[in-house]
């Protein structure tokens, strides 16, 4: 069944879930015939797209936008689009992952300080023990020579890049034909958290979708870049253009 899409303050994103989005990820490989940047949507990209049209271009060109977090969730909501799950960048990477060692899709960790991505693969590996993640690399180099050579190298199916929001969906877009990758997914801070550099926040505030809260208070200087939650909502409750009709 095809997924619906909303438009939240003039960014698109779909209605669709960790297992589907693994399964299209898949799908993606499988056909191979063009390069799929996938986005994982929070409200502070949706903001900074609203005073940069490119950035807003760029996110609206994607394969795919998920609603990775509950402000996108709400927001979709309010715009008139029931959202059945949030899907956190975190969350896609591992569910790939798990099934690689069945699907054999080539996975390849871009970013993070040094030796997060790889630590992040040993805790993968230790968990899917038949996981196919072809190699690592960390997102901290000035020119990226090294880091192409060992990527053609180990010829991923899909790269998830680590570099922060827009340069992560950047990186794979201007290197995607050259390393000839289908898809691409930019994960924020995913490898931290996956290499315990930085835990998750503890289910029941999970639940209650107090994940931001829970990492202001792990690092208070995160504030600044907070304060883009209530101006999402601000702007969604006083549009109106994106409203269903
Ligand atoms: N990062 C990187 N290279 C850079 C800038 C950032 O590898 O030049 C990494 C950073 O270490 C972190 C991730 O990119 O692991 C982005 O984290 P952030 O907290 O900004 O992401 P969020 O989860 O908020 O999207």
């Amino acid at each position: 069944m095809a997924q619906q899409e909303i438009s939240v303050l003039g960014i698109k994103v779909r209605d669709i879930t960790v297992t589907e989005t693994a399964e299209l990820i898949e799908k993606f490989v499988s056909e191979r015939n063009k390069s799929h940047l996938i986005v994982t949507l929070g409200t502070e990209m949706v903001m900074a797209s609203q005073k940069d049209s490119s950035l807003k271009e760029l996110i609206n060109n994607a394969s795919l936008v998920c609603a990775d977090g509950a402000g996108v969730v709400w927001g979709a909501k309010k715009a008139g689009l029931k959202i059945r799950e949030k899907a956190a960048g975190v969350e896609i990477l591992e569910e790939v992952v798990k099934r690689s060692s069945e699907s054999k899709l080539k996975i390849f960790l871009l970013g993070a300080k040094p030796g997060t991505a790889e630590k992040a693969k040993e805790n993968l590996k230790n968990k899917y023990p038949n996981c196919n993640i072809v190699g690592t690399f960390h997102g901290y180099f000035k020119e990226d020579l090294e880091a192409i050579e060992i990527i053609k190298k180990a010829k991923p199916d899909v790269i998830f890049t680590a570099l922060g929001f827009p340069k992560q969906e950047k990186w794979y877009l201007s290197h995607a034909q050259e390393l000839d990758i289908p898809v691409g997914m930019g994960v924020g801070g995913s490898f931290d958290v996956l290499s315990g550099n930085i835990a998750r926040a503890p289910m029941w505030m999970r639940k209650l979708s107090l994940e931001w809260l829970y990492r202001l208070i792990k690092e208070p200087s995160r504030l600044g870049r907070m304060m883009s939650i209530p101006k999402f909502i601000f702007a969604v409750l006083f549009s109106k253009h994106d409203k269903k009709k």
